[in-house]
């Protein structure tokens, strides 16, 4: 252990805490990314960790203080793996923007078993061989999951970041287990010429980590000019950006349905039970919608009370099944304020040619939703297009 050394953690922890401070920030301007203040404390906590277990405690034990030595190694290595596991944690929510599963949340404890039977068993004995093995058995595990997690982020500009990353906790893996080797045989140690590359590429992955979370609040900010905030529908713009996008609308196997939704009554929903419950309805309206349909269906706000849906490769039966069972549970939708119904009324404009026009088959899903509510509302219309030649 040579002073510099020792200066040397002393100052990747002062770099942690500032990342630590420049996550946080960056979690607070684009709100709504997910693991990204996480990834900043476990990465502190763990630099933390291991600098208390490399550094302090064989200083400690070196300058002949052998108990405090061991309480410190003891904290080290706790703080390390628990660190670790974060860092895990904070990637898999980073990746799927969801909040962490029972058996995730299982690996904070089984990690801190690690170092903490290593402290209470390794007695009288080295117990910075027992804290590195344990902290680098997990290091070894937490990188395997943050490898595994990373490949997921394929797309758009997130690829290059998450690729670098991946090689850079497969260099580190490769480091860590060389110490696990070297703590199982009594011979822990932190290698010098190795600590400079191990420090860089931490310093590396944390660039990489803020890089992905700027794609990511930049994708959040652009999903949201595109979604109706009120209902989480589509907006117009939405709906124009999707149908860009869409190159399935010109093959057309199974046929194309729009759907025209407007509630029936809805002025008389706000007139007696005000604004607020009016929105009510419409959140739980766009709910069973979306409970209905398909992952790739379209599903937009037009405006007010008046909604779109687009089904691709679908079928003039599937539509209308569909269209029957959004009636029927909007129906029984219950308000527990209030003891009043909601209905909708839904045109469905039906197509298996491609030259169709796409504004020709909203103009016809007006024109059958315009039918529904002549013919007395709460039902459904469908219509043909062409019309078929009687
Ligand atoms: P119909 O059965 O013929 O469709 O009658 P309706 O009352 O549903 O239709 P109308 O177009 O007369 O009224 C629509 C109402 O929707 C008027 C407006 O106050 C209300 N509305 C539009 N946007 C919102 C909104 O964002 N929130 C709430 N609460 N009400 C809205
Ligand atoms: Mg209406
Ligand atoms: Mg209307």
């Amino acid at each position: 252990m040579t002073t510099d050394f020792y200066h040397l953690l002393i100052s990747d922890c002062a770099l942690a805490a500032v990342l630590l401070g420049l996550f946080f920030y960056v979690s607070r301007v684009s709100r709504g990314v997910r693991g990204i203040t996480a990834w900043g404390v476990a990465h502190f906590v763990y630099s933390l960790g291991a600098a208390l277990l490399d550094g302090t405690a064989q200083v400690l034990s070196q300058s002949g203080n052998p108990e405090l030595a061991r309480m410190v190694a003891g904290l080290g290595g706790l703080l390390a793996c628990a660190g670790l596991i974060g860092l895990a944690w904070s990637v898999i929510q980073f990746v799927h923007q969801r909040a962490l599963g029972p058996g995730e949340r299982a690996l904070m404890p089984l990690a801190l078993a690690l170092p903490l039977g290593g402290w209470l068993l390794s007695g009288g004995g080295n117990v910075q061989d027992a804290q590195g093995a344990a902290m680098s058995a997990v290091e070894v595990f937490a990188l395997a999951v943050v490898i595994w997690q990373l490949r997921l982020l394929r797309a758009g500009p997130n690829h290059l970041p998450a690729r670098l990353m991946m090689t850079a906790c497969v260099a580190l893996l490769y480091l860590y287990a060389r110490d696990l080797a070297h703590a199982l045989t009594g011979r822990y140690g932190p290698n010098p010429s190795w600590v400079n590359a191990d420090l860089s590429i931490w310093f590396l992955l944390n660039f990489c980590m803020l890089m992905l979370a700027s794609f990511r609040a930049a994708e959040a900010l652009r999903q949201s000019a595109l979604l109706d905030p009120l209902t989480g529908a589509l907006n117009h713009r939405g709906l124009a950006s999707e149908l860009r996008a869409s190159t399935r609308f010109v093959t057309l196997e199974g046929g194309l349905a729009v759907v025209a939704l407007d509630l029936d009554h809805f002025k008389a929903v706000n007139d007696h039970h005000g604004h607020e419950t009016g929105d009510q309805v419409l959140q739980r309206f766009s709910d069973v919608v979306r409970g209905c349909i398909r992952s790739n269906d379209l599903f937009v706000r037009l405006g007010g009370e008046e909604f779109m849906l687009v089904l691709r490769e679908t079928s003039p039966e599937v539509a209308h099944r569909l269209a029957e069972r959004i009636r029927t549970q909007v129906m029984s939708l219950e308000f527990p304020a209030s003891t009043f119904r909601v209905t909708v009324s839904l045109g469905i404009a039906h197509t298996r040619y491609r030259h169709t026009g796409f504004n020709d088959l909203v103009r016809l899903a007006d024109e059958a939703l315009y039918a529904a509510k002549r013919n007395g509302r709460n039902r459904v219309e469908l219509r043909m297009h062409p019309a078929p030649v009687l």
